[in-house]
């Protein structure tokens, strides 16, 4: 096996011009695009890509079976590597699943929820998450929306007020999907902890954006995805949850996999994270995740915050410099995710005309974030989100575009 990981001197924390470059160079997408869609799904760097088609290739010499057993060492490490990555105690506390809806699907129905329990979670959660706690509302638990600060963040004393003895779950987005903000999560751990309650928190849009520990969050379960900041193949997600809580948890869905056909009357559920997992598997995009963490680890989560959150500072100020422009952004701390609206444009022509120069940004509707964007009066926003390997010569060149866009003066008045 080649060694696929980039050499870099990893207690710089300053970003080279020389280094950037040869990030750049090693992601094919740099020459093709300018990308700004980090939060949809990130370009992959090679060795992502040449690991995924290699072992496709192995697959089709050799067959299915035989190419996993070939891998077998190294799909094993991808739980290595997820486990340094986000701080785990050990493998036995990683499940890799197809997405981080799937990987919060099987944490979160596998809670014993009784009538009269509350889910305590924030005004910007994703849809599919909340979809699942209006499922779970028709079985008598209620859903008690934890309001924002005026920052927009999520209010953690009013959350402190409301944590009594029928909360059974606290459950938030990291970084929501529609908003720059970081959510105060490890204030909301330390709560969670001191009561008892279990909290899961949605880390798929901070996960290889920010360093993300489990233990400094406080948290029991966490959730992620592979395309997204992550810059991983698409397809793959994953789940981490606390040891000690993974056989309190009882998995809505088991197959053979998860739980060992003993007797013909009888299994035995996995007592480690693998119990929320399911068998067949994309083993390709397994290992292509596996090569997004160790890049991600190489390049240093902890040096990619902070370039992050410079560029998509500087990329909010040129926005806000422009007429006819407002950006949406929230909360006390901000990451990568820009979000705005033009005046006299709907989103998805903004979108149209940016692709048709080749610069990619995507359209956030109401209900992806239905509960954060009612309260803000929003049907759309405009979402520009950044990445490490993006240049500050980029944010300057989709600051220009918008900018001419608005130039000629506003299209239509809505
Ligand atoms: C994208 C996203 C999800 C869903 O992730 P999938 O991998 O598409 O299932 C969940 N939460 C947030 C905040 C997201 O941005």
């Amino acid at each position: 096996m080649k060694d696929d990981r980039p050499t870099l001197a990893p207690s710089v924390s300053a970003w080279s011009a020389h280094e950037i470059m040869r990030l750049r160079a090693d992601t094919p997408g740099c020459d093709e695009v300018l990308h700004f869609n980090n939060a949809g799904a990130s370009l992959p760097p090679g060795p992502v890509l040449e690991t995924q088609i290699d072992h496709l290739r192995r697959e089709a010499m050799i067959g299915g079976y035989e190419a996993a057993e070939e891998a077998r060492a190294r799909l094993e490490a991808v739980y290595e590597s997820l486990a340094r990555l986000l701080g785990a105690a050990g493998v036995d506390e990683i499940a890799i699943v197809e997405n981080a809806t799937r990987a919060f699907d099987m944490a979160f129905y596998a809670i014993a929820f009784k009538p009269g329990d509350v889910i305590l979670t924030s005004s910007v959660e994703y849809a599919s998450n909340y979809v699942a706690f209006l499922h779970m509302a028709r079985r008598g638990v209620r859903v008690d929306v934890v309001p924002p600060d005026r920052s927009g963040q999520l209010d953690v004393a009013a959350l402190r007020e409301r944590l009594d003895g029928h909360v059974r779950l606290i459950s938030m987005a990291h970084i929501p999907t529609n908003n720059g903000l970081v959510q105060p999560v490890e204030a909301v751990g330390a709560l969670a902890r001191e009561a008892g309650v279990f909290f899961l928190v949605d880390a798929t849009q901070s996960v290889g954006q920010l360093p993300v520990d489990v233990k400094r969050i406080g948290c029991h379960a966490l959730t992620g995805t592979s395309r997204k900041y992550l810059r991983g193949p698409r397809g793959v997600g994953f789940l981490w949850v606390d040891r000690e809580w993974i056989e309190r948890l009882d998995p809505v869905i088991l197959e053979g996999h998860a739980a060992e056909w003993v007797d013909p009357d009888h299994y035995v559920v996995r007592s480690d994270s693998k119990r929320f997992e399911v068998w067949e598997t994309n083993v390709a995009g397994r290992l292509g995740l596996g090569a997004a963490v160790d890049y991600a680890l190489a390049v240093d989560p902890g040096r990619i915050w902070p370039r992050v959150r410079d560029l998509a500072a500087r990329l909010r100020a040129r926005l806000n410099a422009i007429d006819g422009v407002t950006v949406r952004d929230g909360g006390v701390e901000r990451g990568g995710i820009v979000t705005f609206t033009v005046s006299g444009y709907d989103a998805e022509e903004v979108k149209g005309l940016l692709r048709a120069k080749r610069i990619n940004v995507t359209v956030i509707r109401e209900r992806t974030t239905l509960l954060d964007m009612r309260r803000r009066g929003l049907r759309e926003l405009i979402r520009a989100s950044v990445h490490y390997y993006n240049t500050g010569e980029e944010v300057e060149r989709l600051a220009a575009e918008v900018g001419a866009l608005t130039a000629s003066g506003l299209r239509h008045a809505h």
